[in-house]
């Protein structure tokens, strides 16, 4: 397999911005194409933990990432009237976060900051997507569905879950694994009684509610519950919103105000969890990144550090990989992130089950657990377990372009 320097990079979310920045600076010729007509700078709070904070130190992106820090002060679990029944608050300079980690932002503005970190070589093609890709000995072939077919040495496919791209090429080797819940994110306005911390409900009926400080002056919402149907698939923005009034109508605390501000909204983005399993993440030169290669889901945790990590990992392999090919080197980037990956796709035993309960008898279990988490004794042991994606091994060295160090 030759080794030219032209790569393709499909999906401009988390992963795809980070690989072109590394690609780019590892001297490849670097062309991103979006689907969406400009970069989706929609999302809620991500974290950056563990390992993946070395990446961003090593972009010298760092300091960018702190100040658009969303504020959020730490977790606290609420009852129906939001009385507090728990809370973690941030552990500033810890090595471990809690839940809440000491680098949130916003993941529209993480998307952001990577993409204008990246050089000005790199050729961003917005509003277009692969239709048919070949590829053999010599190279890949790309059909667009706005332009003329072309010839690439590498594409890197990072779409996020759904990835149609992942599917022409890897067909059913990739496995989705529903987890059997829906999350529907939304921004909804600030009030002068919000404050800055994450609150979280949970709540009979298998039923999550949480609403949370940006760094913009609004406040983040989050409806979740447990359904074994993907019963909002298919639905127009005007159906899904009726299906959410029609599943938390009963309840109080912020949830009608919640569901009124999801209807103002254009900001609603729903999710149906599910895990990407994939054997292998390469077939000859396309290679998959981020969460069209293993998504975690946001239960897991982890996916934006991941991504990060990934793209890292993938462009340092490729630094080295010279006149030689590039099957060592996306061997080499699997085989480095492979343990960190099934680590973190690894959920407790019970979740989501246990994390949103049907009955009354399951949430006061699982505050009860809340509380005796955020006992200061067992808050030390209990963040491990919030730790993020933290790789037993240094990340591979690098061969391109100094880094900023
Ligand atoms: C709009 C949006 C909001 C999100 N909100 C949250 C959130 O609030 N909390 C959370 O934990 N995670 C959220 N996520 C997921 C989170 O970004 C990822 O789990 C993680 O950051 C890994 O990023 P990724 O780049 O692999 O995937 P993503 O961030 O999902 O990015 C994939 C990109 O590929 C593009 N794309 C998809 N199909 C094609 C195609 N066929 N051709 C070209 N481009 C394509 C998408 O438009 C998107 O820009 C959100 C993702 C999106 C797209």
């Amino acid at each position: 397999m030759t080794s030219g320097r032209r790569v393709l990079i499909t999906g401009a979310g988390v992963a795809g911005p980070a690989a072109a920045y590394w690609l780019a600076r590892a001297g490849f010729e670097v062309t991103v194409v979006e689907r969406a007509p400009h970069l989706r700078e929609g999302g809620q709070s991500v974290d950056v933990r563990s390992t993946a904070r070395e990446v961003i130190r090593r972009m010298g992106l760092e300091q960018a990432v702190r100040e658009h820090n969303t504020g959020e002060v730490g977790t606290r679990f609420v009852d129906e009237s939001g009385a507090t029944v728990s809370e973690f608050p941030v552990r500033a300079g810890s090595t471990t976060d809690g839940p809440t980690a000491e680098l949130e932002i916003l993941r529209g503005t993480l998307a952001r900051i990577l993409a204008d970190a990246c050089p000005g070589s790199v050729n961003w093609r917005y509003g277009d997507r692969i239709t048919a890709v070949t590829q053999d000995d010599q190279a890949a072939y790309v059909e667009f569905a706005g332009g003329p077919r072309e010839r690439f040495d590498l594409v890197v496919v990072a779409e996020g879950v759904g990835s149609a791209t992942r599917r022409l090429v890897f067909g059913d080797e990739t496995r989705e694994h529903t987890l059997g819940m829906y999350v529907a994110y939304g921004t909804i306005e600030r009030e002068p009684n919000d404050d800055d911390w994450w609150r979280f409900l949970v709540t009979a009926g298998a039923r999550q509610i949480t609403l949370r400080p940006d760094d913009v002056g609004s406040m983040r919402a989050t409806l979740s519950f447990r359904v074994d149907e993907p019963v909002l698939a298919e639905l127009d923005p005007y159906a899904t919103r009726r299906q959410l009034c029609r599943r938390f109508a009963d309840l109080g605390w912020e949830v009608p105000r919640i569901l009124d501000g999801f209807e103002a909204t254009d900001d609603l983005h729903v999710d149906w969890l599910r895990q990407v399993h994939s054997p292998s993440w390469h077939r000859g030169r396309i290679c998959l990144l981020g969460d069209a290669a293993w998504c975690v889901t946001p239960i897991a945790g982890g996916g934006t550090s991941l991504a990060l990590i990934g793209a890292y990992v993938l462009a340092a392999y490729l630094s080295r990989s010279g006149d030689g090919g590039y099957e060592q080197a996306l061997t080499g980037y699997e085989t480095w992130m492979r343990p960190l990956v099934d680590k973190a796709q690894k959920l407790p035993p019970g979740v989501p089950r246990i994390a949103a309960p049907r009955s009354r008898a399951g949430v006061r279990l699982l505050r009860w657990g809340t509380k005796v988490a955020a006992a200061p004794l067992v808050q030390n042991f209990s963040s491990r377990l919030t730790v993020g994606p933290s790789a037993q091994q240094p990340l591979p060295p690098w061969a391109g372009k100094p880094l900023q160090e």
